[in-house]
């Protein structure tokens, strides 16, 4: 592997300050597409992660008693701050994760829009007012905020994950400490410099880097944290919430998925052929609401797979920071790549048949590369279409009818996103009451909007991000029941 020439340094941001692992320990940043060592980050211990989350704490009171209008105010600077510079943002996303640099721009660009989407809430937050059933009584339901809330981001969407988790926990007065993924920590230490720009209080916002198993579960097991709050994969959704029922305290997970997408025989065909090809081929495969195994009627499923196979073939990758005009860079790590390549492997080995990619260039001895792949002759129950893939690789399953396909996409442990091409209204509308995901996508891509709610059924997670409903996750509610005297004012 080849050494870097010159190793950048981020560092932990504590209580205001930049600072390094207590003991001095870091960990190395690889550039998947080349195999460099780019950067090194502290390594830290659970003394740094206690550190981070007292300071939170220390801060959190004076930070709820400002209004949430001077709250936004601080959003919209950090906003702003990130803003000043998208480009390098860009690259040094693309950098440590590989997505190409058309994407890490529009990553960028969003995490700033997000910041600024959740600071026009602060003129929105309610509570309710309930009737009683008492003559001389008001009952009031607040909103207020949890505390410290705990934030532990995965390598896919490194950048946003952070804003995603950062902005309202902010905005409804907790304070945060955010872990990132040890293989992309650096867009946090960006994130960290433009916390730092915008002037927050000390201990409003942390970054402690490090491992899960140190750093993450020391925030889902500490009992000053309020809310542990994660998006990763099941397995570490089942220890965060096994050390936060220590201390019962609320997680809200985002976990992984396996998105069917249903092809219609009445389908707009070329419409659907893009439709799930971007939505496979988005930032190589990993993403968790990416369309993952297609379910399609028998009369067409020909036609859908020869125009498929054309497209995925025609799908470009490489080094996102030599080649602008790519679909694809490398998968994030080297054990991403064994992981995907044992999956198509093992999809061989029980019958499937590789239409296009398969198996890796062997002109590419450099880099975590991997071709868009067709895996035809697949049928349900097989793992490549049971698991979530969390890489380029589609099987193409076929039905008979709707009621057929519908039970082919239910049959799955995870609830994330699932999509549906028709152009019949009916089915449509079948789809959406049948359908059991979190999301649902008619006629497009599988992408979610800031202002919808992303959340998953079964064990793709626990609560949800996004929205008015995104929002409230990041408060608990205090009811107050407020008794008068009937006859005030009229007393002599
Ligand atoms: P991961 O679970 O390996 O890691 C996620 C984060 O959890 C990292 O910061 C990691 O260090 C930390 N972690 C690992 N073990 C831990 C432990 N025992 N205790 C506490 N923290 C721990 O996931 P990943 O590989 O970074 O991301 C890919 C997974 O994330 C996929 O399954 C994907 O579907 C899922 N994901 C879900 C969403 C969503 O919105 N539902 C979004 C993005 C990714």
């Amino acid at each position: 592997m080849a050494t870097a020439v010159a190793l950048r340094r981020y560092q932990n941001y504590i209580d205001g300050r930049f600072v390094d692992a207590q003991g001095g320990k870091t960990v190395k940043v690889e550039n998947p597409s080349t195999g460099q060592i780019v950067s090194e980050v502290p390594d830290s211990s659970i003394e740094d992660t206690r550190e981070a989350i007292r300071a939170a704490e220390k801060a959190q009171g004076d930070w709820e008693k400002l209004a949430p209008i001077e709250r936004a105010g601080y959003l919209r600077k950090i906003a702003a701050a990130l803003r000043k510079d998208p480009e390098h943002l860009a690259r040094v996303i693309s950098e440590e994760q590989g997505k190409v640099l058309g994407l890490s721009r529009v990553e960028a660009g969003f995490t700033a829009d997000y910041i600024d989407y959740m600071a026009e809430w602060a003129r929105r937050l309610e509570g309710e007012v309930v009737t009683s059933d008492r003559p001389n009584e008001h009952i009031l339901m607040f909103r207020h905020a949890i505390g410290v809330i705990g934030g532990i981001v995965p390598w896919n969407f490194p950048f946003f994950v952070i804003a995603r988790k950062v902005a309202p926990a902010l905005l409804t007065g907790n304070t945060i400490v955010i872990k990132p993924s040890s293989i992309t920590p650096n867009n946090a230490g960006e994130f960290a410099k433009a916390v730092a720009e915008a002037g927050l209080p000390a201990g409003v916002f942390n970054l402690v880097c490090g491992s899960g198993a140190v750093v993450g579960q020391e925030l889902a097991s500490n009992p000053s944290i309020g809310m542990v709050s994660v998006t990763g994969s099941v397995d570490t959704g089942v220890r965060v919430m096994e050390a936060a029922a220590k201390n019962i305290i609320k997680v809200n997970l985002e976990l992984g998925g396996s998105a069917p997408a249903i092809v219609m025989a009445d389908a707009d065909m070329n419409l659907a052929v893009e439709s799930i090809k971007a939505s496979r081929v988005i930032n190589t495969g990993q993403v968790c609401n990416c369309a993952d195994r297609v379910y399609v009627d028998k009369r067409v499923a020909d036609e859908f797979t020869e125009k498929f196979v054309k497209a995925m073939s025609e799908t470009k990758y490489g080094d996102p920071l030599v080649d602008e005009g790519l679909d694809m860079g490398p998968f994030v790590s080297g054990d991403q790549l064994k992981l995907v390549e044992g999956r198509v492997k093992q999809a061989i080995a029980d019958g499937a048949t590789v239409l296009t990619g398969g198996k890796r260039d062997a002109g590419r001895p450099e880099g975590y590369f991997y071709p868009a792949t067709v895996l035809g002759n697949c049928r349900q129950g097989m793992p490549i279409v049971r698991d979530e893939i969390f890489g380029p690789v589609m099987p193409i399953v076929t039905f008979d009818d709707l009621d057929e396909a519908i039970t082919y996409a239910n049959d799955s442990v995870y609830g994330l996103t699932s999509s549906i091409y028709t152009t019949n209204l009916d089915v449509a509308m079948r789809a959406c009451k049948e359908i059991k995901f979190g999301e649902t996508y008619i006629n497009r891509e599988n992408f979610e909007a800031m202002q919808g709610f992303h959340a998953g059924w079964r064990k793709s997670g626990i609560g949800g991000a996004d929205g008015k409903h995104g929002l409230y996750e990041n408060t608990r509610t205090h009811m107050v029941y407020v008794s008068y005297d009937l006859a005030a004012g009229n007393k002599k």
